[in-house]
């Protein structure tokens, strides 16, 4: 019997993306907006490492590159505004991005997170953290808020080869990540992992397992980024000097699409390409149009007649 995709996506696309997964749930169409809340990162303030990770530019938001960082509230306005008069939005995530959103003391972020779901039509939060820099505190506290909003815990992981994490100086392993993984899950907060497909030394088979592992986590959610050569960066400065390997558009369409489906098909593709970063941004020049890639990726499944899910287990 032919597989087919599910019906519970309830989109035409041939995996499960977060648009069509907030409609589903909230029969409304909802947005995240970014928020730099002047956070910074234990791989780049001394405390882990100084360098950061290889393909990390270390700016910062925008926002931080301008000067004085606006409140919480007055971002979460601006960026209101900006999608009401563009879209049809309805309700918002607060989306902590910028560096680590779990690196401070609990009473720092309970103030932080407060001040987000404060403001009106705001329904959740998303907030991107390293697996290291949570501990069963920090995870109560959002387990709180997950009680009565839509809470997301955003992992960096890249990779699931421990090889690939030591060499882009991640300054963790793959051990915290799934202690991590498995500590949020038990509290019920959602959660999304990032993973670069293309970083130095993966081979597909490699980039295979990391889907496969993930796969067997209690995870929630995916955001797979291709990697993209910056300025600023030690793996720009290697790209550069001629010594750092990228993939071309059908190389990542065809490893993302193998990497789609062995992922389930309840786990929701928050993103499936990199984008922004255009005033350091090197290589590849594919990877300059976010919809050529998608396109690239959405063709590859359907020449196979594939879709996400199609070879997961159980
Ligand atoms: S953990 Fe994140 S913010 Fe910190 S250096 Fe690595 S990529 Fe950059």
């Amino acid at each position: 019997m032919e597989v087919k995709k599910p019906d519970f996506w309830k989109n035409d696309k041939l995996y499960y993306d977060l648009k069509s997964y907030w409609r589903n749930l909230f029969g409304a169409t909802v947005y995240k907006l970014p928020v730099d809340a002047g956070f910074t990162c234990p791989n780049r303030d001394g405390s882990k490492g100084s360098d950061g990770c290889s393909y990390c530019d270390g700016r910062g938001s925008q926002l931080r590159q301008n000067g004085i960082l606006p409140p919480i509230t007055q971002q979460i306005e601006a960026g209101k505004n900006f999608y009401r008069l563009r879209t049809n939005a309805e309700s918002f995530i607060a989306y902590f991005q910028t560096f680590t959103n779990t690196y401070a003391p609990v009473s720092v972020l309970k103030s932080l997170y407060d001040e987000a779901l404060s403001c009106e039509k705001v329904i959740g939060l998303s907030i991107g953290t390293r697996p290291d820099c949570v501990d069963e505190k920090k995870i109560s506290l959002i387990a709180d808020y997950a009680a009565q909003n839509h809470i997301w815990v955003e992992y960096g992981i890249q990779s699931m080869k421990e090889e690939t994490l030591k060499a882009t100086g991640r300054g963790h392993g793959v051990a915290e990540f799934v202690d991590a993984v498995e500590k949020t899950a038990r509290r019920n907060i959602l959660i999304c992992a990032h993973i670069i497909i293309g970083l130095p030394n993966e081979s597909r088979e490699d980039m295979l397992h990391t889907a496969r592992s993930l796969a067997a986590l209690p995870i929630d959610g995916i955001k797979i980024h291709s990697l993209l050569a910056l300025q600023g960066t030690p793996l720009g400065e290697a790209y550069l000097q001629g010594g750092l390997p990228l993939l071309t558009l059908a190389e990542y369409a065809t490893i993302v699409s193998d990497v789609l489906e062995v992922l389930p098909s309840h786990m929701v593709i928050q993103r499936l390409t990199a984008d922004g970063y255009k005033d350091i941004f090197l290589a590849p020049a594919w990877a300059r149009n976010k919809l050529t890639v998608i396109n690239a990726i959405e063709r590859e499944l359907s020449q196979r007649n594939s879709f996400q899910g199609k070879k997961a287990k159980g």
